[in-house]
């Protein structure tokens, strides 16, 4: 099926302010409903590019070992793996998804994440974040999930300073199964106790973060960098 037809149907990236497709409901009809937001952590509350070279590097060691080949050519295999599972979904995506299809254990992928990659060097406390956050927290649960693992997750939220901020964190640790993904997003939704309408979903990417909760009903608010997501503070208060 070609991509388009398949895009029109699950729906196309939309402005957060937008209303739920299907629900004719207004912005502060979702503020009257919303007690949580749930974040992405990577390329969402920071973006770091040396970070995420590290991370495809250990990814590209992983697969020059599996597969015996050299650094070089397996991070070109990696891209065209991601390259040819986008084209087969018609949606972006994952490292993950591509190691996997490789041949790969996402254990073994985190287990080398976490000895292999020091967030610190490339984090520091970001004030604007962590204002962001506590405003946030006086008004709504707040909760993260991420297609990182815990080691990691818990040291690039403690350099951000935002370690402690968050009433839940779901890694992929709690399924080893990488967004998106059903039947991950339903538990979480059951752990915290909410209905798709009462959470806001931010994300960076609308394919693997906020495609399959606004499916569900939740609104879902699209950042690319900080500067966007300070946004939110906005798009969550009334007065605006
Ligand atoms: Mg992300």
């Amino acid at each position: 099926m070609p991509c388009g037809k398949f895009s029109m149907q699950a729906g196309s990236p939309r402005n957060p302010a937008d209303p739920p497709r299907g629900e004719p409901k207004g912005r502060f009809d979702v503020l009257n409903d919303l007690r949580a937001i749930v974040f992405d952590l990577d390329g969402t509350l920071y973006v770091s590019n040396d970070l995420g070279r590290e991370i495809n590097l250990a990814a590209s060691r992983y697969v020059a070992e599996l597969k015996r080949i050299d650094l070089v050519g397996a991070a070109a295999l990696i891209r065209a793996t991601k390259k040819m599972l986008s084209a087969a979904s018609c949606v972006d995506s994952t490292l993950t998804m591509a190691i996997i299809e490789l041949g790969g254990d996402v254990r073994e992928l985190h287990r080398r994440f976490s000895t292999e990659i020091e967030p610190e060097r490339y984090l520091k406390r970001d004030e604007r974040v962590v204002e962001l956050l506590r405003l946030l927290g006086e008004s709504f649960e707040l909760a993260i999930y991420t297609n990182n693992n815990v080691m990691l997750t818990t040291r690039i939220m403690k350099s951000l300073g935002v370690g402690g901020m968050f009433n839940h964190v779901f890694t992929i640790e709690d399924s080893w199964r990488p967004k998106p993904d059903r039947g991950t997003l339903d538990r979480i939704l059951q752990s915290i106790g909410r209905r798709p309408v009462e959470c806001l979903f931010v994300g960076d990417r609308y394919d693997i973060d906020l495609r399959l909760p606004a499916s569900l009903g939740s609104a879902v608010f699209l950042a690319k960098n900080v500067e966007e997501l300070l946004n939110l503070i906005q798009f969550t208060s009334e007065e605006s």
